[in-house]
């Protein structure tokens, strides 16, 4: 079988779980929001732009990475702006074939001009419905969930996941931490994750990316997170290879297969932030050949001068995965969604499965 494009990718349906709102802006946009409110930028045309920030966030300097998401941010400061940010996303998700994406932000970031936490969350799901009303009429439907942030650093988590729950049946369909691992750890929000089993709602954490272990066995075991935002230093608790015979896992990383908890891998991230060397030795090959519950994603398409499909790509092209594998990271993660299990089964059935059953031949 001739090998498959990334042309070819974009075509078939993907879903998608994690993806930052404020890492996915077109450098157009921000280049335009920029200007209405006279926020400096490091460049003055799109491409030269949108070059800087991906090599700010591949310097290997975390003061550059984090310089990167002080520019998208501070065009994210009104409902106008807001709005189109999220209204461009799920065009740009939809263009690339993604027919599912859960996108996340943190509402307390966009408080700067005096925005309430609620006026940041209507505008963001205003944008979205028109986004996917745009993306349905172009012929490329779209669904897409929201999941309210707080930062592992703030001590803001209680009142974000309250807000999360209020928002339940208005476009958002779960709950994240993120933020510097070190020194943060999940724990420190167990009242909000608490209240959000109490409230029967579901989260993800964002762990074991830098940090290892230690972060992954709270996120699950002390905080009871449904999914793993990362969890790519699970690997650290496997030894030998299915390949060799000898692969044999640890406690944790045998809960975390027995009991199906998805994996939030996002390939091309891990390697700018160090938590894997490179796409062709990323965890995710032993990942998937130990059978995890593996899912691909984007993370910040901006800052990873990334897609969905082309993250699939580089995944073909480094492992020799084709269609079967594609179609079981895109079940995978339509599996993992946080929407009802009805609405996930519906996609899974009407429009996945039917599609690679053509792909597949
Ligand atoms: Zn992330």
């Amino acid at each position: 079988m001739a090998a498959i494009t990334h042309s070819d990718i974009v075509k078939a349906p993907k879903a998608l779980l994690h993806d930052h709102l404020d890492g996915g802006l077109r450098p157009e946009t921000i280049l335009e929001l920029a200007e209405a409110v006279r926020h400096p930028l490091p460049a003055n045309d799109a491409e030269a732009l949108g070059a800087w920030f991906v090599a700010a966030a591949d310097s290997g300097s975390l003061e550059r990475y984090l310089e990167t998401f002080a520019h998208t941010v501070a065009v994210m400061q009104t409902e106008a702006g807001l709005h189109r940010v999220a209204r461009e996303c799920a065009l740009d998700l939809a263009a690339d074939g993604v027919v599912y994406a859960e996108v996340r932000y943190a509402p307390e970031q966009h408080l700067e001009r005096g925005l309430s936490l609620d006026a940041v969350v209507d505008a963001v799901n205003a944008g979205f419905v028109d986004g996917c009303a745009e993306a349905a009429a172009q012929g490329r439907p779209i669904r897409v969930g929201v999941l309210l942030t707080a930062m592992r650093h703030a001590a803001r988590s209680q009142e974000i996941a309250e807000l999360a729950v209020r928002y339940r049946d208005a476009g958002v369909v779960g709950f994240d931490i993120a933020g510097a691992e070190a020194g943060f750890p999940p724990t420190r929000h167990l009242d909000a994750f608490e209240y959000l089993q109490r409230e029967n709602f579901h989260f993800t954490i964002h762990a074991g990316e830098a940090f290892g272990l230690p972060s992954i066995w709270q996120a699950i075991q002390w905080c009871g997170a449904d999914r793993l935002g990362h969890g790519v230093r699970l690997v650290d608790d496997v030894t030998g290879t299915p390949a060799g015979g000898d692969a044999a896992l640890g406690r944790l990383a045998a809960y975390v297969r027995d009991k199906r908890i998805p994996l939030e891998l996002c390939p091309s991230s891990n390697v700018q932030t160090g938590a894997a060397p490179s796409i062709a030795e990323h965890p995710i090959g032993l990942l998937h050949d130990l059978r995890f519950r593996v899912t691909v994603n984007t993370d910040n398409r901006l800052m990873s001068g990334t897609s969905m499909s082309r993250e699939m790509a580089l995944l073909c092209e480094a492992f020799g995965w084709g269609w079967a594998e594609l179609r079981w990271l895109t079940i995978n993660a339509m599996k993992s969604a946080f929407i009802p299990f009805d609405e996930r089964l519906a996609i899974i059935d009407e429009t996945i499965k039917p599609a690679y059953a053509k792909l597949l031949g």
